[in-house]
């Protein structure tokens, strides 16, 4: 099952010598750095959708959400929201956005799993949006069949 292949194919553990997250994690570049425990940190992203766009990631080099192990990444997530949180305070941003691409197809850039989270205003032009596909009739049905059968 491709599936299958692309969680055994997932890179773990440590650091990767070339990656650039993990050179941020061994601090041989810089980084905006605005939280850090002992396995997780996150910095501001160089090239935000909007000023105050942040990475989560952990130190360990996982490339997708897939390779990072359950308990590690229920921290993960309590540390996105805590820093959620203190982006809305500091920016007083309207709203956010949590997202994260898994893989080229995705739009991954950087093969270390990360999370970012966006600061949203009002009327701000940023454009996340897609366009709405539709189902056929009864396909619908299939499809949840289909992914249930992998849960
Ligand atoms: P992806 O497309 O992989 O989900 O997003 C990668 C993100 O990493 C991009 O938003 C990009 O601006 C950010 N990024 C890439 N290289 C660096 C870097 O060296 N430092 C920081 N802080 N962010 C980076
Ligand atoms: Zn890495």
């Amino acid at each position: 099952m491709q599936e299958q292949m692309h969680i055994g194919k997932e890179k773990k553990g440590k650091t990767s010598e070339d990656c650039i997250f993990c050179k941020i994690v061994r601090e041989e570049i810089p980084a905006a750095k605005i939280y850090e425990d002992n396995e997780i940190i996150s910095f501001l992203d160089i090239a935000p959708a909007n000023k105050g766009h942040c990475l989560v990631i952990t130190r360990e080099h996982y490339t997708t959400i897939n390779g990072i192990p359950d308990e590690l990444l229920g921290k993960v997530i309590v540390v996105v929201k805590k820093i959620s949180r203190a982006i809305s305070s500091a920016l007083g941003s309207d709203g956010f956005n949590i997202l994260m691409n898994n893989n080229k197809a995705a739009g991954q850039l950087v093969p270390h799993a990360h999370i970012h989270i966006i600061p949203r205003f009002n009327g701000d032009r940023l454009n996340l949006t897609w366009k709405h596909n539709t189902y056929g009739e009864g396909e619908i049905e299939e499809f949840k069949e289909k992914i249930k059968k992998f849960l």
